[in-house]
């Protein structure tokens, strides 16, 4: 049990049905840094992200959140010690606009005065969504439905944010945007979990790399050393992970 800990797998494996999706994989994200998975379609990655914010049981091993065993815990659960998850996916009320987005976000517990604060600072931060304040989200880019998705997890600021593909599918200059606004969340002292399918892009935020292969962590450490020229530690990295 470690305190400086946002979060730890340890021997974890989990399935769905009789299929086994992960096969004792252990990782750490220390508190206020950055992991990225990257893998094949299938490796597990998804499922670590639901195994780590209580969506999927485990079936062997342990789980630990800021230092907390929460194996068999439920996700509102695990939510409450400051876990949030950003699946993959858009994560908004597609025929709601921005701004009824963010009343429903940031209404929780808050009073009028409180709410209006906190949707006027998450307008700050995101410039754009506060332009558009009044468009239908489901009629937002890929890009700007990502960032209301980020502006209403960051409602309450969490100490673990677990994201699924944010750069999915978006132009190469919004990706810019979007992994800018991970490093300032993760700056502002909340750990990241990043799923990631290519290298370069996760090493925009993150410190350090799990690789999985069916369902098994097959190496991690540095991002760095993952991208440095001529160095591939004999792992097959998938072409879709290095453009
Ligand atoms: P991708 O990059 O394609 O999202 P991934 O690395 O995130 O892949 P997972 O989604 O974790 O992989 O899936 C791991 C394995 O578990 C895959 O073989 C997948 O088919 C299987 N799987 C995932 N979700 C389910 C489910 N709900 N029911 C049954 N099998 C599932």
């Amino acid at each position: 049990m470690s305190p400086d800990t946002a979060l730890e797998l340890k021997d974890v494996s989990a399935s769905y049905g009789r299929f086994r999706a992960l096969s004792r994989v252990s990782l750490r994200v220390a508190s206020g840094s950055a992991l990225s998975l990257i893998g094949p379609n299938g490796a597990g990655k998804s499922t670590i992200a639901r195994v780590a914010t209580g969506l999927v049981p485990v079936t062997a091993g342990r789980v630990l959140v800021q230092g907390v065993d929460v194996t068999g815990w439920p996700p509102y659960r695990i939510a409450r010690l400051g876990v949030a998850h950003l699946p993959e996916g858009r994560s908004i009320f597609a025929s709601l606009n921005i701004e009824d987005n963010l009343l429903l976000a940031f209404g929780r517990g808050a009073g009028r005065r409180q709410m209006r604060a906190a949707i006027d600072r998450a307008y700050e931060e995101f410039p754009r969504l506060k332009a558009r304040r009044w468009q239908i989200a489901g009629t937002l880019s890929g890009g700007e439905q990502r960032m209301l998705a980020l502006a209403k997890v960051l409602a309450v600021p969490p100490a673990l944010l677990v994201v699924d593909e944010l750069s999915l599918g978006l132009a190469p200059r919004v990706v810019g945007e979007v992994m800018e606004i991970l490093r300032l969340i993760r700056e502002s002292g909340t750990a990241l979990l990043m799923i990631e399918q290519q290298v370069q892009r996760a090493a925009m935020v993150s410190d350090d790399v799990a690789v999985l292969r069916k369902g098994e962590v097959v190496w991690t450490g540095p991002i760095a050393e993952l991208t440095a020229p001529g160095r591939d530690h004999g792992l097959v990295i998938p072409a879709t992970t290095t453009g």
